[in-house]
C-alpha cells in the first residue's frame, strides 16, 4: 500500500496534524495490542509464556498477495498463526518461501486447465530478509546427497508470530538446488524428499541459529517429519543414548495428520531415504536397518518409508481433524501399533475451525457488532454470545445477505472484463464466467481442489433432473464453480473440462459458470455471497473440510455430505445432510444414492423455501435456517476453539510430559 501511495500524498500527511495526531493514537494502540498484556494464553498459562510451540507446515495461506498454499492445508495453517497471535500463545512458524508460488489458474476456451507461475517481486511481497549478527543475509545448510544445499529465511510477521520460510534461491546453490523451494507442490518424489529435509532438518537449524529453543515441535501433516531425526541428532550429541533421545524428543513432539486418502501420505523407496541419509544412521547411534524402519511401511508396491508412518511413531501426541478423521485414522494406522486394539491407537482428533476475523464480510461484521455486543469477537467461540442472534430482525440479515451476493455478483463480472479487455476471452466464455448470474436466482456455490474424491460433477449425473431446475422460469437455480486441479492430476483436470464444457452449451441456460483462478481472494468473495455452499465428496475422504465453515459464519448454510466437520456440525435444522451416514462398498450406488439425495433435496425442500417469501418478500423460513447456521455452528468450528484445544489437550500436555 506504501509503495502504491503518491509521494506528495504521504509529504501532505507528514505536515498535518490532526492526521498525525491519529497516526500516533493507532500505533500507540497497536503496541499496546502487541506486548499482548491480557491475552489468553498469558492469563491461563502464565507460568508457560516462555516455552516456544515451533509450528511447522509445507503452507500457510495468510493472504492472497503471498501465494505460498495451495488449499485447505494452507488455510488452516495460516489462520491456526492468526488465532495463535490473536490468543497470546508463543508460537513461531517454520515453512517455505516459494518465490513462484502455486500456480495461478488459467482455463482456455477448450476448458482443459493451463498453469501459470509468477515470480513474486519480493520488495512488494509483506516479507523481509533475515539478516545475522553481522548484518549479512542469515543462511541455512543442509547437506543433501553429496552437496551442501543453502536456504536464506525470510520474515512475516503475523501479528504476533513470527513466520520463518526457507527458501533456496541462493547464489552459492547449484541451478538445480536453487528450484529447490522455487514452487509449491511441483517436480517429483525426488525433489519432494529434498524440499522434506530442507523443511524438517532445515527448520530445526533455522530455530537453532535463531537462539530459539522449542518446547514443542508440531508438525502440520507429515511433510516436516525428518525433524525428528535431526533433534534426536541434537540430542544424541550432547550424549544421550538413541533411545533417551527419541524418548524425550517424542514427549516434545505433536503430530496431525490430514488426510484419509492413501496417496495423500508422503513415501519414499528405501533406497531414495538410504542416498539422502547416508551415514546419519551412525550420528544417531542406530543400525541402517533400524533407521529405515522407523518409517518402514508396507504400501501396495511394498516396503517403503512413510512420513506419516515416521511422524505417527515419533510423536507423543497425533491427532486428526474430526471426529469421523480421527477414527478413520485409527483404523488405517491401526497396523503401525499390531499391538493395541482400535480403541487403543493413540490417534485423537481435533475438528477443524477457520479465522473468524480474516472470513466474516464487513457488512455480517456490523450485524454482530450491533447485536451481540461488543465482547463478541473476544468470546467467538463463546456458544452463549450466539444465542443473542434471536435479536437480529429476519429483514435485517436477509437484506445484507442480498448485498453480499450482488457483491459477490459484481466481483465476477468486474474479472471477466478485465480478461475481455485484455484479449483472454472469446464471447462464450464472457459468459460462462459468470456474467448471466441472476442475483435474485437460488444460488449454489462449489469451490475447493478439483481433487475426484471431492466428485465435482456428481450434480450432473441425471443432466435432465438437473436442467429441470436450472431452467425453471418461477423458482431457477444456478451454480457457481470454482477451484484448481494440481497440475498433474490429469483426471482433476478432465473434471473441470467436463464441468466448463457443459457450462458453455446453450442448453444449460447461462446457469452454470466456472470461474477461474480459484483463491483466497475470490474465496472470500464465494463463501460471503452464495446462498447454499455445496459439498459432495466420497465419504470418508473429506478429513474436515472447513470452506464450509467460512460459508456459515456469514449465514451460508451447507448442503453436504456427511463427512468431515458437517458430521458434527449438522443438527437438522442449520443446513441440509445429503445421503447417509453409511458405509459404501459400491461406489458406483454411493454416487447414484448421493445424487438422488441432492436432487430431492432441493426439489423438496430447497428451492420451495428459498422462493417462499413474505409480503415484503422476506423468506422467513430460509433466513431461520441461516440465523440456525450461524448460531450452532460459529463457536464450534472457529479457530479459536481450535486453538484452545490444540494448546490445552496437546501443547501443554507435551510440555508437562517433559517434567
Ligand atoms: C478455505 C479454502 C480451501 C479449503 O476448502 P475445503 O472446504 O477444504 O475444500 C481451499 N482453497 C481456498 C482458496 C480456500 O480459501
Amino acid at each position: 500500500m506504501l509503495q502504491e501511495i503518491e509521494p506528495e500524498q504521504l509529504t501532505k500527511a507528514v505536515n498535518d496534524a490532526t492526521f498525525l495526531r491519529k497516526y500516533d493514537k493507532v500505533f500507540l494502540q497497536f503496541d499496546r495490542e502487541m506486548k499482548n498484556g491480557h491475552s489468553w494464553f498469558h492469563t491461563i498459562y502464565p507460568q508457560y509464556k516462555d516455552k516456544t510451540i515451533a509450528y511447522f507446515s509445507f503452507e500457510f495461506g495468510l493472504h492472497s498477495s503471498l501465494p505460498i498454499y495451495s488449499g485447505g492445508l494452507g488455510i488452516l495453517s495460516g489462520d491456526h498463526a492468526k488465532e495463535a497471535s490473536d490468543l497470546g500463545l508463543p508460537l513461531v512458524g517454520i515453512g517455505f518461501m516459494y518465490p513462484q508460488g502455486y500456480f495461478r489458474q488459467r482455463i482456455p476456451a477448450h476448458g482443459w486447465q493451463e498453469a501459470a507461475y509468477q515470480q513474486l517481486d519480493m520488495d512488494q511481497a509483506p516479507v523481509l530478509i533475515v539478516t545475522g549478527e553481522d548484518g549479512s543475509e542469515l543462511k541455512v545448510t543442509v547437506h543433501l546427497a553429496g552437496r551442501d544445499v543453502q536456504a536464506r529465511v525470510w520474515h512475516v510477521q503475523v501479528g504476533r508470530v513470527p513466520l520463518y520460510l526457507l527458501d533456496t534461491d541462493v547464489d552459492d546453490n547449484d541451478p538445480w538446488d536453487r528450484e529447490l523451494s522455487a514452487r509449491l507442490y511441483s517436480g517429483d518424489n525426488e525433489m519432494r524428499i529434498r524440499q522434506e529435509i530442507m523443511l524438517g532438518i532445515g527448520g530445526v537449524r533455522l530455530l537453532r541459529a535463531l537462539n530459539i529453543e522449542p518446547a514443542v515441535w508440531h508438525m502440520n501433516e507429515g511433510h516436516s517429519a525428518f525433524l525428528i531425526f535431526e533433534c534426536i541428532r541434537e540430542k544424541v550429541r550432547s550424549g544421550l543414548t538413541f533411545a533417551e533421545a527419541s524418548e524425550k524428543v517424542k514427549a516434545e513432539a505433536v503430530f496431525t495428520t490430514h488426510t484419509p486418502v492413501p496417496a495423500g501420505h508422503d513415501t519414499f523407496g528405501f533406497h531414495m531415504v538410504e542416498n539422502y541419509f547416508n551415514g546419519f544412521w551412525d550420528d544417531l547411534g542406530i543400525s541402517r536397518e533400524a533407521f529405515l524402519a522407523l518409517g518402514g511401511h508396507e504400501e501396495p508396491w511394498g516396503m517403503a518409508f512413510n512420513m506419516t508412518v515416521l511422524a505417527l511413531r515419533s510423536s507423543g501426541q497425533s491427532n486428526g481433524v474430526s471426529k469421523l478423521h480421527g477414527e478413520v485414522s485409527r483404523k488405517m494406522w491401526q497396523e503401525v501399533w499390531p499391538l493395541k486394539s482400535l480403541e487403543e491407537v493413540p490417534i485423537s482428533s481435533i475438528t477443524n475451525g477457520v479465522h473468524i476475523p480474516t472470513w466474516v464480510a464487513g457488512e455480517m461484521h456490523n450485524i454482530y457488532d450491533k447485536y451481540l455486543g461488543p465482547d463478541w469477537r473476544e468470546q467467538r467461540d463463546d456458544p452463549a454470545i450466539w444465542q443473542r442472534l434471536e435479536d437480529v430482525p429476519d429483514a435485517e440479515l436477509w437484506h445484507v445477505h442480498q448485498l453480499l451476493k450482488r457483491k459477490l455478483m459484481s466481483f465476477l463480472r468486474e474479472r471477466t472484463r478485465r480478461r475481455w479487455i485484455d484479449g483472454r476471452n472469446d464471447p462464450t466464455q464472457v459468459l460462462t464466467s459468470g456474467t448471466l448470474l441472476d442475483p435474485e436466482a437460488l444460488t449454489i456455490g462449489f469451490a475447493r481442489r478439483f481433487a475426484t474424491y471431492k466428485r465435482a460433477t456428481l450434480i450432473f449425473r441425471d443432466l435432465e433432473r438437473l436442467r429441470a431446475m436450472l431452467l425453471d422460469i418461477h423458482r431457477p437455480l444456478q451454480v457457481v464453480f470454482a477451484g484448481k486441479a494440481h497440475p498433474a492430476d490429469d483426471p482433476g483436470k478432465s473434471l473441470i473440462q467436463h464441468i466448463y464444457n457443459l457450462a458453455k452449451h446453450n442448453n444449460m441456460g447461462g446457469r452454470i459458470a466456472f470461474v477461474e483462478d480459484y483463491d483466497m481472494h475470490m474465496a472470500r468473495y464465494l463463501t460471503q455471497g452464495v446462498d447454499v455452499w455445496l459439498n459432495t465428496p466420497r465419504r470418508p475422504r473429506e478429513a474436515s473440510g472447513t470452506s464450509g465453515m467460512k460459508a456459515v459464519i456469514n449465514g451460508i448454510p451447507n448442503l453436504s455430505i456427511l463427512d468431515g466437520w458437517w458430521a458434527e456440525g449438522y443438527n437438522g435444522a442449520n443446513g441440509w445432510a445429503i445421503g447417509s451416514e453409511v458405509d459404501y462398498q459400491d461406489e458406483q450406488r454411493q454416487d447414484e444414492e448421493d445424487a438422488n439425495s441432492f436432487y430431492q433435496l432441493l426439489e423438496d425442500e430447497i428451492i420451495p423455501l428459498f422462493y417462499n417469501r413474505d409480503r415484503d418478500k422476506v423468506p422467513r423460513g430460509w433466513v431461520e435456517i441461516m440465523r440456525e447456521t450461524i448460531r450452532s455452528n460459529t463457536p464450534q468450528f472457529s479457530m479459536r476453539r481450535m486453538v484452545k484445544q490444540y494448546t490445552t489437550d496437546l501443547y501443554i500436555n507435551a510440555i508437562n510430559n517433559q517434567e
